[in-house]
């Protein structure tokens, strides 16, 4: 799909089928896409690049599947930050890889519902169950968006922000992502992969 940047008028093509945000990669604008119509927010995103062996447009391997790096959203957590690279298979499915000190995870997003039909929030140290394993939550915070690039498949805007719980499975291999942005909150699980197990092609 071609769309025309209503800031600078310049086009690009989008590579995602489910993109509701764009950036443009000229004037660095961020468009939404509401009722159907790409439209101008008045924001610009730059980000830095840092010191991630991923970068928008790379291909890469992961346990053996391709993936494409079609955007990236940074958060701060407080202390620090951390990247979503948004990116898509070689069958166009769309999936979050988490990059959180030079760590990795494939988010796959999942119910949990004994997490979402809770009332109110999971509390730091809590045990909560995702499809058949354990987890125990290590940290809790606010997320705020402090840039964004490329296409993604949510509408998030610099300085936006939300409430997060992260926790770890019991053994130490799985991470759990809860983001409370909406009722009920999004859940996301996967597995922590070494940088070396990241293959840029
Ligand atoms: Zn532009």
């Amino acid at each position: 799909m071609k769309i025309q940047c209503g800031t600078c008028g310049a086009e690009q093509t989008v590579l995602n089928p489910v993109a509701v945000s764009v950036q443009c990669p000229y004037c660095d604008a961020i468009s939404l896409l509401v009722d159907k119509e790409w439209t101008r927010t008045g924001k610009k995103s730059r980000l830095s690049q840092g010191f991630s062996r991923l970068y928008r447009g790379a291909f890469c391997r992961i346990e053996g599947v391709e993936y494409q790096i079609v955007g990236r959203v940074r958060y701060s957590f407080g202390r620090g930050f951390w990247d979503e690279w948004f990116s898509l298979t070689e069958m166009g499915k769309g999936v979050w890889i988490t990059e959180d000190d030079h760590t990795f995870a494939v988010q796959q997003r999942v119910e949990a519902t004994d997490i979402t039909k809770q009332q109110g929030k999971v509390s730091l140290h809590d045990e909560v169950s995702v499809e058949g394993r354990t987890y125990r939550i290590t940290e809790m915070g606010k997320a705020v968006c402090l840039g964004l690039e490329g296409e993604l498949p949510k509408e998030i805007l610099p300085d936006e922000q939300y409430d997060y719980a992260d926790g770890t499975s019991l053994d130490g291999d799985y991470a759990l992502g809860i983001e409370y942005d909406d009722e009920p909150p999004t859940v996301f699980i996967g597995r922590w992969i070494h940088p070396r197990e990241i293959t840029i092609l």
